[in-house]
């Protein structure tokens, strides 16, 4: 049985792919269906979600899992939030991102830089019926990156409970513990119940 992840984004899809390898699930994702454009328009993680994962099946005809995830930082007042991805502009790489983030956050304690990651992941079916489950993971924001592991924010995002980064950790411990693993953990009953079992 395929399930699509509503995805194009390379790192998302390899801790899907690792997360699902214990399933008979063949993995596809939106890099598998280039035509297929998803106009992400929500206001919300959830809503965003909701729409990749509903015209995903729509559109493939096949079952999908949709996420949308993001970091929020407590002394930006929950920013980034749904623009993490584009945060320092449209075309922007995760150094843009990261080096934003760090100008933004200069000369503020380590105490105050409180942050968490949100991940919101949507199972739907082509017939319209979805499933929506979340996830998070506290930390705190790095002074500067370190690690070399993930993707994303993850070389300043410090986890508390591993006494390092996320881009420190190797992937197993990664996604373990992260927003989209705990998320999953959630969501995995029904995609089997409805694909499977
Ligand atoms: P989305 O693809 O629109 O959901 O954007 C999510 C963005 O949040 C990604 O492009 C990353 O920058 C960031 N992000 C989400 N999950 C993670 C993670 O596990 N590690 C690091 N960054 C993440």
């Amino acid at each position: 049985m395929k399930l699509v992840i509503a995805t194009s984004n390379k790192g998302k899809l390899e801790e899907f792919k690792q997360m699902l390898s214990d399933t008979p699930l063949e993995i596809l994702s939106l890099l598998d269906f280039p035509g297929i454009k998803i106009v992400e328009n929500g206001n919300s993680f959830e809503e965003n979600a909701v729409i990749k994962a509903v015209e995903t099946a729509k559109k493939t005809g096949l079952p999908s899992l949709g996420d949308d995830s993001g970091l929020e930082v407590k002394f930006l007042g929950g920013k980034p939030g749904i623009f993490t991805a584009r945060y320092a502009g449209e075309n922007a790489t995760s150094d843009d991102n990261i080096k934003k983030l760090l100008s933004e956050l200069e000369g503020v304690p380590f105490e105050e830089r409180e942050a968490q990651f949100v991940c919101f992941l949507c199972f739907a079916l082509p017939n319209g019926k979805y499933y929506i489950e979340k996830g998070n993971l506290k930390g705190f924001i790095t002074f500067e990156p370190v690690g070399k592991n993930g993707f994303g924010y993850d070389p300043v995002f410090y986890v508390p409970e591993l006494g390092k980064t996320l881009a420190e950790a190797d992937s197993e411990t990664k996604n373990r513990i992260s927003h989209r693993g705990r998320a999953l953990e959630k969501i995995r009953r029904h995609i089997l119940c409805e694909l499977v079992y």
